[in-house]
């Protein structure tokens, strides 16, 4: 049986449920007023890792530069978690911005596992080789 969340604050609901029981969001409302990027940017401190890895996911094919601070603090928030931070490192690379590439230069060198620091390290090369590959 699939399993809903209020996406205002994540609680368990059942699936009939227009306002949450807990944080009194109108369910419907919330969804029609909050844009999808703030959604999924909100999303990223989910409770399940899977709702949490399907929003690292949309914000990067979506290249979302709003998300560029909030994946830098998932991979701070969840350090040992090198797929969701493989991910995540895959979205910022997919962004590419200054402050996407400035982000994945400090994962590089300053996180503390050594994987998601090479993935970023891996990743900036990759941006780069792209960039040259352009000109
Ligand atoms: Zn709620």
């Amino acid at each position: 049986m699939p399993i809903y969340f209020c996406p205002q604050c994540f609680a368990k609901l059942a699936p009939s449920v227009d306002c949450c029981p807990f944080c009194k969001t109108a369910i419907a409302d919330y969804l029609r007023k909050t844009p999808y990027v703030d959604r999924l940017i909100h999303a990223l401190n989910h409770p399940e890792s899977e709702a949490r890895m399907a929003a690292v996911i949309g914000l990067g094919r979506l290249a979302a530069q709003a998300a560029v601070s909030p994946l830098l603090a998932l991979l701070e928030r969840w350090p040992a978690d090198v797929v969701q931070g493989g991910e995540a490192i895959q979205s910022l690379r997919r962004i590419g911005t200054d402050a996407a590439k400035n982000g994945l230069q400090q994962v590089a060198v300053t996180h503390p596992s050594r994987v998601i620091r090479h993935l970023a390290e891996r990743a900036l090369n990759t941006a780069l080789n792209a960039r040259e590959a352009d000109h």
